[in-house]
């Protein structure tokens, strides 16, 4: 048993070494008596413009008896001391069923990279495969449309080594946390994910890694997956799947069949292919509510004034991100996906269609800050019972942004100011993203439903910055693919999707995770249900 010690508050012009004096004061102990301890969380407090404090809670180990005279004085101390029993990480014991196939994961995004990686671990030598290309090619693709070049159906910021999550924000953030979340976040920092000198992505509650660094991450987990005894194979499209008595006999690839028993269906929620591929085989997929709406940007300087007030404090911690909500209206307004210094880009993985999202290098040094704005729209907007109704929303919105940017994936883009009143900005706004822009009105893009949402959220959220959220603000859009607009059923326990034998749904394409963390622990909790039920192929 161990104690967590809450709201231990610095300065932050005070460094990390001051924490063990500040948490043996809290105790009440002598700073020497303070040997076992490590930071839990870190995160940062901007209410009080004079006074920025880092917010920390700290887990403690202390003799028995200490511990216990810490805890009856803890209802007099300055922070909030409780007892603290996390259960350490732990794998299953691999089960007894036998497996003739080695298990097939099809996508590696972080979903599947991680699934990958424990099966490996554990001796089941899986099969990653991936319709995309290696990263050091995907980056070149990616440049190459960028800068106002060709579209790569199969190589793109979507599809490749690392999925989605590969020219993401990399922000590591996650709603949950314990064993699994701390196990993926070590996984991360291991390969190449922890930077010396900024805080440890294992506890700073904003960790961020950057589109420069995130590729180094996703080939060194490649390469563990591969000295483990697994196999990545790139270019290769899986488009199909057998299925014999209900049981996986095969998968189909665009470089032939591969026998399988059980599959992992990672392929993140822009493979519309796969969903409908899935259905035609008769496995499940339902109709899940989805974000979609716009992205703002602003200057990054005006956000670092209404988050840090008038101390330059972006010299010390960098560009600031905020988060908004505005509740109300028709429908909650909510920010998410913050890029401070960042950049809009397309978000594109099907030819003749557009949507946006946005990103950032590891020193976030654009001049703008940009944030999805979104709202999410419920099931009684999609207006049919297709499974894929909600996905079919996305496509048509998507298609129309497509087809006003001329074809040319040119984005839409519209001062806040001119969307509240239904009008064009008259001249073409500046924006970050990288190929051509033009003026419309967004409300064109979007459906009835988000874009009123829209226009009553975004008054609120002035209010919240005090009149300068909407000034300056310009929206590019629609942004339409921030999460899955299915679901895949499947087992709570087992993880397999009912009454089909070998299906193991997982990540965000699955509906089951909303960002690289936690579609990187959905793909940990799957390889230990398939651990827990198979034998390892280890000898
Ligand atoms: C621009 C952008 C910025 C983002 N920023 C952040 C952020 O800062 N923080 C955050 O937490 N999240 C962010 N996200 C979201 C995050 O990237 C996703 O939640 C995450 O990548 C989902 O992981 P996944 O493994 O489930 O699916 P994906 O990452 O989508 O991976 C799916 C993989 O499957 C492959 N695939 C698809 N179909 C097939 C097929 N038929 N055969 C073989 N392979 C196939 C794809 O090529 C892809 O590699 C961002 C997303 C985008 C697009």
């Amino acid at each position: 048993m161990a104690l967590r010690v809450s709201n231990l508050r610095l300065s932050v012009d005070v460094g990390e070494n001051a924490l063990p004096d500040l948490i043996s004061r809290t105790l009440g102990i002598p700073p020497g008596d303070l040997h076992d301890w490590r930071i839990l969380r870190k995160s940062l407090d901007v209410r009080d413009k004079r006074d920025l404090r880092f917010v920390y809670n700290a887990e403690v180990r202390l003799p028995e008896d200490a511990q216990s005279r810490v805890l009856k004085r803890a209802a007099y101390a300055a922070a909030k001391i409780e007892a603290f029993d996390e259960p350490p990480f732990e794998m299953p014991t691999p089960g007894s069923v036998a497996l003739t196939h080695r298990p097939v994961v099809i996508g590696s995004g972080p979903a599947g990279l991680v699934a990958g990686y424990f099966l490996a671990e554990m001796g089941y030598q899986p099969l990653v495969l991936e319709r995309g290309s290696p990263v050091h090619e995907r980056i070149r693709d990616v440049k190459t449309f960028d800068d106002g070049g060709a579209f790569h159906p199969e190589s793109n910021y979507l599809f490749g080594e690392g999925g989605a999550g590969t020219f993401s924000d990399g922000k590591l953030t996650c709603r949950n946390t314990g064993p699994d979340v701390m196990r993926v976040l070590k996984l991360f920092a291991d390969c190449k994910g922890q930077q010396p000198g900024k805080p440890s992505i294992m506890y700073f509650h904003r960790p961020h890694l950057g589109s420069n660094r995130l590729p180094a991450v996703v080939k060194a987990i490649r390469q563990r997956i591969e000295s483990l005894g697994g196999e990545v194979r790139f270019k290769t499209r899986v488009e199909d799947l057998v299925f014999q008595e209900g049981r996986l006999k095969a998968v189909v690839t665009s470089g032939g069949e591969i026998p399988a028993e059980l599959a992992v269906i990672a392929t993140g929620h822009s493979a519309r292919d796969m969903y409908e591929m899935l259905l035609r085989r008769g496995v499940p997929v339902v109709q899940k509510p989805f974000q979609i709406g716009v992205r703002v940007e602003h200057p990054q300087e005006l956000v670092n004034r209404v988050q840090y007030g008038f101390r330059p404090y972006e010299e010390t911690l960098g560009n600031a991100d905020y988060s908004l909500v505005a509740h109300g209206g028709s429908a909650d307004v909510f920010t998410f996906c913050m890029c401070a210094g960042g950049y809009v880009i397309p978000s594109v993985s099907q030819e003749g269609y557009f949507a946006t999202n946005g990103m950032s290098l590891s020193k976030r040094d654009s001049p703008y800050a940009n944030s999805g704005l979104v709202v999410t729209l419920p099931l009684s907007e999609f207006g049919s019972n297709d499974p894929l109704a909600g996905m079919r929303i996305q496509e048509q919105y998507e298609r129309k942004a497509f087809e006003l940017g001329r074809g040319s994936y040119a984005c839409p883009v519209q001062r806040a100011t001119d969307f509240m009143n239904w009008t064009a900005s008259p001249s073409v706004p500046a924006s970050s993203y990288p190929r051509e822009k033009m003026a419309i009105d967004l409300a064109e893009v979007l459906p009835p439903y988000i874009w009123k949402a829209l226009q009553s959220g975004l008054p609120r959220m002035d209010g919240m910055w005090r009149g300068k959220f909407m000034r300056d603000a310009v929206l590019v859009g629609p942004e339409s693919r921030g999460s899955s607009p299915v679901r895949i059923p499947r087992d709570d326990e087992t993880r397999e999707t009912p009454g089909l034998t070998g299906i193991y749904p997982a990540g965000e394409g699955a509906g089951y995770a909303g960002g690289i963390v936690s579609a990187a622990v959905d793909g940990l909790r799957t390889a230990k249900a398939i651990v827990a039920r198979y034998a390892s192929l280890r000898k």
